[in-house]
């Protein structure tokens, strides 16, 4: 008698190893359908972003190969999952499907509703943890309510520590090898003319393979001096393992063991697992208050007065605003798909708090331009930077774009690399080039206004500006 397939739905966690549904499914003996479904639903407003789908085109074509290599093959289907679902029941009679938790809210709802649907159809459904080190309901005040402080939510994480499948010598797997798939092909996720992506593929390499080799970079190099560096964007000081954890290539328990093996615990590596610990507040605060990614945490933003200007968002979407560091910044992400943390606070601040537009236009901008783009990570960060989150900079607390590029890239070499029109400017002028006198601009090449822009705003009055608002508010 032939057994029934397991059906094993793989969402953001496209990796083999340390994969939790894929052992258990593994471990039944069944064979396996491996699947992924490009979910075209109109009523989502978090489709997936441009960046985005490049990203998982080649992490696809990487998962594939691995299961190739094992025998299967990676079964594509695009459309509706209830209409996917029952055609691949029909077309193989499996009643067994098995996945990995998301955390979005339409993701939260689209798999509640389909596990009811299955359980009445008599189909068996097992959901498993592979993303985060502690499922959201599971940490909690005395009061049992959620955490909206990072400092008490960590600290509570690290009390009870995380929880860790053990992976036991499972079988090798069987395929179920009778399914058509698509083509990765047609679903035209790669950029073709203009192809803004060609600059892409020298920074990353989506798929596992690539998420073990930036891990294994950074604990070779970077780590160490993590805490120094971090904050520096003209250094390779942090991990850019964001891409990767969004796509599940590889799990954060992974990585806490990684660097728990390493060595002892230092300031540094202690300081990298708390930002993996903001990953997972923001995965809290995500599940607990849904509305995260449309509106402010502080009820009280609601009211302000935020101002809708076409000209200075389309001027900070460009990199044109005049601030060397912001327009580094803007550029970086443009050309790579990725900014560092430090210079996404400095441009968050400034659209926000200097051109005083709302921050969903940046969350916007960046879910579509990110390959790191993650619901939860980017919500919670914009509502951090514009005041209104939980545990939010105040909003009085104004990023001077000037100081902050003279502290962070103090030579200059970040706004050098993405705004070369001002690299022959010196040290002194490279994160103010409109105090140069007009000889010291001519030498550099530059003409202010032409060759590269004036400042938009004059960051003295911006802030006055931003000020008042917030205290009207
Ligand atoms: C306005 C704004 C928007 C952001 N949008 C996103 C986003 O869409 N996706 C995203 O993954 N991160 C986002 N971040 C957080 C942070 O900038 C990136 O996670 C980080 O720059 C990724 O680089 P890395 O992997 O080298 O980080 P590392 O410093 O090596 O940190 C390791 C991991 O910890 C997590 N992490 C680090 N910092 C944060 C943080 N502040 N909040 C939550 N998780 C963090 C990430 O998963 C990261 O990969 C945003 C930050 C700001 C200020």
């Amino acid at each position: 008698m032939q057994v029934s397939p397991i059906v094993l739905w793989f969402r953001q966690d496209l990796r083999l190893q340390h994969h939790p549904a894929y052992e258990a499914a593994k471990a039944t003996g069944q064979p396996i359908i491996p699947l992924y479904i490009l979910d075209d639903d109109s009523t989502n407003s978090w489709k997936i972003g441009a960046a985005q789908q490049w990203w998982l085109h080649y992490s696809l074509l990487s998962l594939n190969k691995d299961i190739e290599a094992q025998g299967g093959q990676l079964i594509l289907r695009r459309g509706n999952p209830t209409e996917v679902f029952e055609s691949i029941f029909k077309e193989s009679g499996a009643h067994n499907i098995y996945w990995s938790r998301c955390y979005e809210p339409f993701a939260i709802a689209r798999d509640t509703q389909l596990k009811k649907d299955f359980i009445a159809q008599g189909i068996n459904v097992k959901s498993f943890n592979a993303s985060l080190l502690f499922e959201p309901w599971k940490i909690q005040t005395q009061q049992g309510q959620p955490y909206k402080v990072f400092t008490q939510f960590w600290k509570r994480c690290l009390a009870q520590g995380p929880r860790f499948s053990t992976f036991e010598k499972t079988p090798p797997p069987q395929f179920y090898t009778h399914l058509k798939s698509e083509n990765l092909e047609s679903w035209e996720l790669t950029p073709t003319r203009p192809n803004w992506a060609k600059g892409f593929s020298d920074l990353w390499q989506p798929g596992e393979h690539g998420a073990q080799q930036k891990l294994e970079e950074f604990m070779a190099h970077h780590l160490k001096n993590y805490k120094e560096t971090r904050n520096l964007p003209d250094k390779y000081g942090t991990s850019r393992l964001s891409p990767h954890l969004h796509f599940g290539e590889i799990s954060p328990h992974q990585i806490w063991q990684r660097v728990h093996q390493s060595s002892s615990l230092t300031s540094s590596s202690e300081r990298y697992l708390s930002e993996i610990g903001w990953r997972e507040f923001s995965y809290h605060l995500l599940y607990h208050f849904p509305s995260l990614p449309e509106r402010p945490f502080q009820e009280k933003f609601a009211a302000f007065q935020w101002q809708h200007n076409s000209h200075a968002l389309e001027a900070w979407q460009k990199g044109q605003t005049g601030y060397p560091i912001v327009d580094a910044g803007m550029r970086e992400l443009w050309h790579t798909g990725w900014m560092h943390n430090r210079v996404r606070m400095i441009v968050a601040s400034f659209l926000t708090k200097h051109l005083l537009i709302p921050w969903q236009e940046g969350e916007k901008w960046f879910w579509d331009t990110l390959v790191d783009a993650d619901l939860a990570n980017n919500a919670a960060s914009w509502q951090w930077v514009a005041g209104c989150g939980a545990d939010a900079a105040p909003y009085f607390r104004i990023f001077n774009p000037i100081l902050q590029g003279e502290k962070f890239d103090p030579e200059g070499y970040y706004v050098r690399q993405w705004v070369p029109e001002l690299k022959n400017l010196a040290n002194t002028f490279i994160h103010k080039p409109w105090q140069a006198s007009e000889t010291e601009l001519r030498q550099a090449g530059i003409t202010l206004g032409n060759t590269y822009p004036h400042p938009l705003v004059n960051h003295e009055a911006a802030r006055k500006l931003a000020l008042e608002s917030y205290r009207q508010l």
